[in-house]
């Protein structure tokens, strides 16, 4: 079975001031990497505001709607804007990831990879963040748990920055474990041990700067992958950010692109163990374009290997 792969050139509109490093280019870098794999392309489609409801209130989406300027970039957050077509941007990554989790659970691919911007794992309830307005990740869990009556997700965020977001939608969702592995000390500050949700739900591994691929290794084998394992899930989700590359310029750990590798497979493997492989990864973070491009491709060709292997094997 085949690799769905969602994404949209309205998430080219959300443009920020020369220099950010959260740009339309990160997404044409994406693009072009995966661009001669045999995947299921598959427009991100516009998620309906009862859908972003599910962990965000009407009048936060309200807020962010009218702050969006016709022209040029308002700034909502130290390092946050809006452009005009900021919006529809944001609703084609929530749209994308909740397709996704259709698709995926109704055996229409057996994973996927959804490439939108702006990254959502920052945003908090009422809070737009760190280049991120809607917490995708945390809506599409929702979304698996109520309307497709799923009782196990997890969720596996390897983006360098702590989910902050992800952590303060589920943080009283005991349907939902939240594992999230990011350097410390770094933005956005949070991510700590004690940090374990309502329910002792919430994993967080922080990582010293100029961590290792291979200390990421022990660290997510006597951790976070034991701990989804006992969770047995029926559905993953990744918060697929590559900003722990050694070339990454926003942080400072030491991952190579073998290593983003190898942290797929692990959760393949967990995946094939309790949920026939049902893997469901969005883009977060990842600023250095080469090393996002390298390591994305290298995400994607071990879930399109894994897909095809389960249809071999069937
Ligand atoms: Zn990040």
């Amino acid at each position: 079975m085949t690799t769905a792969f969602f994404t949209h050139p309205d998430c080219d509109l959300h443009q920020e001031p020369p220099g950010h490093p959260e740009q339309s280019a990160r997404l044409v870098a994406v693009r072009a990497a995966l661009a001669d794999m045999d995947l299921l392309r598959l427009d991100a489609p516009l998620a309906r505001e009862a859908d972003v409801m599910r962990c965000h209130p009407a009048q936060y989406i309200a807020r962010i709607r009218a702050a969006v300027p016709a022209q040029g970039w308002a700034q909502i957050d130290g390092d946050t804007y809006l452009a005009p077509g900021s919006m529809q941007a944001a609703l084609r990554g929530v749209g994308g990831v909740c397709a996704a989790v259709d698709l995926v659970l109704a055996g229409g691919a057996a994973n996927a990879f959804v490439a939108t911007r702006p990254p959502g794992h920052h945003a908090e309830r009422d809070t737009a963040m760190g280049f991120c307005l809607f917490g995708s990740i945390a809506i599409a869990a929702k979304h698996a748990l109520d309307h497709h009556a799923l009782s196990r997700v997890a969720i596996v965020d390897f983006d360098v920055h702590h989910g902050n977001g992800t952590q303060d939608l589920l943080w009283d969702e005991p349907r939902v474990r939240f594992a999230s592995s990011h350097q410390m000390p770094l933005y956005p500050g949070s991510g700590a041990t004690h940090e374990v949700g309502a329910h002792r739900q919430i994993i967080n591994l922080p990582l010293p700067p100029g961590s290792t691929g291979a200390d990421m290794r022990a660290a997510y084998s006597a951790h976070i992958l034991p701990q989804i394992d006992a969770f047995a899930p029926e559905l993953i989700l990744i918060s697929a950010g590559f900003d722990a590359h050694r070339d990454d310029p926003l942080a400072n750990l030491n991952w190579a692109t073998t290593d983003f590798a190898w942290l797929t497979a692990q959760i393949c493997d967990l995946a094939d163990r309790h949920c026939a492989g049902r893997v469901v990864s969005a883009l977060e973070g990842g600023y250095d374009l080469r090393a996002l491009a390298a390591s994305a491709a290298a995400h994607v060709t071990v879930l399109k290997d894994r897909g095809h292997d389960r249809y071999a094997s069937q």
